[in-house]
């Protein structure tokens, strides 16, 4: 070791969500800890999350109830849920000063809708509890010797320390810091990674019109998904048109499920613009408008069941000529019409790429990582937390949980492998 080369119990490298939490964690325990950001800095992604107002847990469900909303891999994390799960989150945040509200569907929110009342309070603890915080600080990699890491690579020195974290999260939204550099320091240091992939994506379709209606949010519509013809799935609830595609809560949702059934074969997604109304109750409404109105024109009828943005799109699609009048409709003119507004129809292309996935889906496989204190089971003095593990869940707030949970536990185990005195498993 250099002499002038600094030295610490724990080097937390990623200074997200799970990054801050781990070292707040990790020098409560007593232990040294320095947090290494490549951004000038810290959780510049967790400012975005839920649209700048932080959807920091989720807590409609048991622990069990949650690790089944996570899939296959969910099992995983369930004894650091048990540890560090939604109530202590909860009460954690609370305890820091952290006002929250529950929402909608479990989801949990400050008081002051805004993610960068989450980060501040974060930000504030770290201080308190002396972590070295380096920001503007990128780790180009690690020096290891026999079987352990000695050193994190900086520009101009290296940081040396018993014990390593790794918390650089995934591959989505690069321009936040999040550029994958973790899964190959991992797979370099022997970890199998499962492929990373976007996961939580806008929907590219192959329809050009969508760009017509570019920023147009509806709310309370069913988005129905099928595979070559027949119904696989379907959502319920708000979504977005965007240049390209769809996007939007319950796109983003299925987006998960869409790219599995790309890979199957052809997929047509149908929005029912009217899902409180059944073909027949629809069909009578339009005849009952059609029968009070009957010299007014099509396309002046049409702001009375469309949002302006779609009313072009769907003058072409059913093909009627927009100054036709309503009791010159024929009745197989009208069945279109029905049947455009309970399916407006459109062709699954692909998943947007990295740049708007919400998370990451792969990453160090969960079998070479100790679920409960988070160890690698390859490198002994190395530890994950965050996206950067292949795990990830739907939206409400199960990501950053899961960001919260294994975080608590690697800081927790690799404070505690530095024997300190002050250790203890205690909550909070
Ligand atoms: C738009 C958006 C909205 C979201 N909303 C929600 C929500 O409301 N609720 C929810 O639960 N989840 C949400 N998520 C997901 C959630 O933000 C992520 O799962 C979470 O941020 C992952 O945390 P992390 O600490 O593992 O990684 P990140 O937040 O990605 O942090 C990793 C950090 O490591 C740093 N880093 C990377 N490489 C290096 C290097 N070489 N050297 C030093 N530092 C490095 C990065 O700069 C970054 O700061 C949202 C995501 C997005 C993109």
């Amino acid at each position: 070791m250099q002499n002038n080369q600094e030295q610490f119990d724990v080097v937390v490298i990623g200074g997200g969500p799970a990054g801050i939490l781990a070292a707040i964690r990790a020098a409560k325990q007593g232990a040294n800890v320095a947090l290494l950001e490549k951004n000038k800095t810290l959780g510049k992604k967790l400012l975005l999350t839920g649209k700048g107002r932080c959807n920091l847990t989720q807590v409609r469900y048991s622990n069990r109830d949650f690790i089944a909303k996570l899939g296959k891999n969910g099992r995983f994390v369930f004894s650091c849920l048990n540890v560090f799960g939604p109530a202590e989150t909860m009460a954690f945040f609370e305890k820091m000063g952290l006002k929250t509200k529950i929402e909608r569907g479990g989801r949990v929110f400050p008081i002051a809708d805004r993610s960068s009342k989450v980060l501040g309070i974060l930000a504030a603890h770290l201080l308190k509890n002396k972590v070295n915080l380096k920001c503007n600080e990128p780790v180009l990699g690690f020096e290891t010797k026999k079987g352990k890491i000695e050193n994190v690579i900086l520009k101009n020195k290296k940081i040396g320390a018993k014990n390593f974290i790794l918390c650089t999260g995934g591959k989505s939204y690069p321009e936040t810091g999040s550029t994958g550099d973790g899964f190959s320091w991992a797979k370099s240091l022997g970890h199998k990674i499962t492929r990373p992939a976007p996961a939580l994506t806008p929907i590219i379709t192959e329809e050009a019109w969508v760009g017509d209606a570019q920023g147009l949010s509806l709310k309370n519509v069913a988005l129905n998904i099928f595979l070559n013809n027949k119904k696989k799935d379907s959502r319920f609830g708000e979504m977005l048109f965007t240049d390209n595609g769809l996007s939007g809560p319950i796109v983003i949702d299925a987006s998960k499920r869409i790219g599995e059934l790309l890979k199957q074969g052809e997929v047509s997604l149908e929005i029912d613009l009217k899902p409180a109304l059944d073909f027949q109750k629809l069909d009578n409404r339009l005849k009952r408008d059609f029968a009070a109105n009957p010299r007014r024109d099509f396309k002046n009828y049409l702001p009375d069941l469309l949002p302006k943005k779609l009313i072009n799109t769907m003058i072409q699609l059913v093909g009627i000529s927009p100054e036709t009048k309503l009791n010159a409709i024929t009745r197989q003119q009208r069945r279109k019409l029905l049947h455009r507004l309970k399916g407006l129809k459109l062709t699954a292309k692909s998943l947007a790429g990295f740049e708007k996935a919400v998370v990451t889906s792969g990453g160090v496989a969960l079998k070479e990582i100790d679920p409960k204190t988070m160890r690698s089971r390859i490198i002994e003095n190395l530890f994950f937390a965050g996206e950067i593990i292949d795990l990830d869940g739907p939206t409400g707030g199960y990501n950053l949980q899961i960001c919260w949970s294994t975080a608590w536990a690697a800081g927790t185990w690799a404070a505690a492998g530095c024997d300190r005195k002050r250790f203890f498993l205690d909550f909070p």
